[in-house]
């Protein structure tokens, strides 16, 4: 699986120390160039004088490729070469993938994330292969007109090469209609800026803004197809069918240590996710506080759980379940297939909690985000806020000072409710503070540019001039399906359970953030995999 493969890259040092040290990464690629049949061309325009780091990233990351992939080929031209011009390429680096016969271009090295979708397109056009969904190859063939896409993404965010990959399949199967650009926005701000593109993924299609973040295939086709976002996608009822004991909905670390633990005691096991592997833990900049691991990036944590549960189960990432219909045999419909199961996890985690403020829905997506980690380089050497006092909002100031942000944090109260250790540090870090102070409005033209702010102490009111506004002020359970399935739920909206994980349905059983208590990754994995025993024990030997 192209998505769990690699550690982060971010820049060409990095990729080169990696290069030299990970021995496995070149086994890896062989296996996944194995049987490529057509040889593929990458034509790579650079100026010296612009960008050179990004440059020699996209060398370096070819070149990596290439020794695994004999079949790719790399020519590499000036921005006044004849090529540039016939391809009307202007910006150093673009790469273009076999340019006679797709449109496809990159616009900025394919590194850190994005090195996944890179591998994945060069997969597909050398496998001469793209596999869509049944729903998402009717839609497809249903589009006439053309369309220019454009996808701004960056090295950092973990979502990005689901949107990517989900562009470049339309793009690899509709060459004569569809064109594509994949535009890195720390290579390109100016770009970013100009299309307002202040988080990632965002996906233009002819100019629209169609999608503000990752969509699954089917819903992002459709949104190609109407060129304006769609958020719901129903599945036809003749899906495909999976039979199995256990449907763990949910690849956070409770969905994944359910996932260990259930299939490892005989139960078979598959688990689905609408998302990537990791759930809140795969956007969390820096862990401190997981057994073993002194400290580690929230993505390379996610891996490592990934790549742990993928030894035993299948995961179905980008998958969303729709509905959850109850019997001796429980059916779970998502929007590729039906799968028929003894038993269901719900892990599904917790989601943002927004603020509701003036303008915060927006200026999503054009100043406004819940994403540090996805986000915050777009907003280097440029000032916003934190709002929130709980550890995540300290963990990602901290993170955005960390990166060159100017920061500040933002509090209702006079004090943070965040670990000492880091409200220690961020003293040390010289982050400014500003408590007893809400967030009332934010305001702009077409990105943020001011922000209201109210001291409930001395009831004053202020604005403050801001690039950005980060929102960090706690998690909601995710329980829509849940709510859907009839699951009962207690008075602050979390899953009810009894001490064994067993919701009011009978072959329905919750684990982790979505049944309240601690938000910490270890004990969301203790949680999955005592619920995973809990439903070897009933089905099993009850
Ligand atoms: P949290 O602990 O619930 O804190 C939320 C913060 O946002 C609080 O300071 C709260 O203020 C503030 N807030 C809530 N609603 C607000 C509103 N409408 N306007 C302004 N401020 C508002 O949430 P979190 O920091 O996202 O953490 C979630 C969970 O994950 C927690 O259990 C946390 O311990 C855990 N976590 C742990 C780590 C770690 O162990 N290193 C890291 C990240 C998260 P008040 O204080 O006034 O209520």
């Amino acid at each position: 699986m192209v998505f769990l493969m690699f550690n982060q890259v971010f820049d060409g040092k990095e990729l080169s120390k990696n290069m030299k040290t990970d021995k496995n990464v070149n086994k890896k690629l062989e296996k996944l160039f194995k049987g490529i049949s057509k040889e593929i061309q990458i034509f790579l325009f650079t100026d010296p004088a612009k960008n050179e780091s990004n440059n020699s990233a996209a060398r370096l990351i070819i070149s990596m490729i290439m020794e695994a992939a004999p079949d790719i080929k790399l020519e590499e031209f000036n921005l006044e070469d004849q090529l540039a011009h016939k391809f009307d390429v202007k910006d150093s680096p673009t790469l273009l993938i076999n340019p006679e016969r797709f449109n496809i271009r990159w616009v900025g090295a394919p590194a850190g994330e994005e090195i996944r979708s890179f591998i994945e397109a060069l997969r597909m056009i050398g496998l001469n292969r793209v596999d869509l969904g049944e729903h998402s190859k009717k839609i497809i063939q249903s589009i006439e007109g053309k369309c220019d896409i454009k996808i701004f993404t960056s090295p950092n965010c973990p979502y990005c090469p689901i949107q990517a990959i989900n562009v470049l399949k339309a793009a690899i199967n509709k060459p004569e209609l569809i064109s594509l650009e994949i535009i890195d926005v720390l290579a390109n701000p100016e770009i970013a800026e100009k299309y307002g593109a202040f988080s990632v993924p965002q996906t233009f299609a002819n100019e629209n803004l169609i999608a503000h973040g990752a969509q699954s295939e089917e819903l992002f086709m459709m949104s190609l197809k109407t060129m304006e976002e769609q958020r719901i996608f129903i599945p036809e009822s003749d899906a495909k069918e999976v039979k199995t004991d256990l449907v763990v909905i949910g690849c956070g670390p409770a969905g994944m240590a359910a996932g260990i633990y259930a299939q490892r005691s005989g139960l078979k096991t598959v688990i689905i996710e609408r998302n990537i592997p990791g759930g809140q833990v795969a956007i969390t900049p820096i862990v401190e506080n997981y057994p073993g691991l002194t400290q580690v990036g929230g993505r390379n944590l996610a891996e490592i759980m990934a790549a742990h549960a993928l030894e035993y189960v299948k995961i179905f990432p980008g998958e969303e379940v729709i509905q959850i219909y109850p019997d001796d045999q429980i059916t779970v419909l998502t929007n590729r297939r039906k799968f028929i199961a003894k038993a269901v996890l719900l892990a599904t985690g917790a989601k943002y909690r927004h603020l509701n403020v003036e303008g915060e829905l927006q200026f999503a997506g054009s100043g406004v985000s819940y994403c540090s980690t996805c986000d915050g380089p777009l907003f280097k050497g440029k000032k916003v806020i934190v709002v929130g006092g709980g550890n995540s909002a300290v963990t990602e100031a901290l993170h955005l000072k960390n990166i060159g942000v100017d920061v500040t944090i933002i509090h209702r109260r006079d004090s943070f409710r965040a670990q000492e250790h880091l409200v220690k540090n961020l003293y040390d870090n010289n982050v400014p503070i500003i408590f007893n102070t809400e967030l009332k409005k934010i305001e702009g033209s077409n990105h943020v540019e001011t922000i209201e702010l109210y001291n409930n102490k001395r009831k004053k009111t202020a604005r403050k001039q801001v690039d950005g506004v980060f929102i960090s002020i706690g998690y909601e359970p995710a329980v829509e399906l849940a709510n859907k399935t009839g699951i009962e739920l207690t008075d602050e909206g979390y899953i009810k359970h009894d001490s064994k994980h067993r919701t009011n349905i009978k072959g329905i059983y919750s684990a982790g953030d979505v049944e309240g208590g601690y938000k910490q990754i270890v004990i969301a994995a203790g949680l999955g995999a005592a619920a995973a025993m809990t439903i070897f024990e009933d089905l099993i030997n009850p």
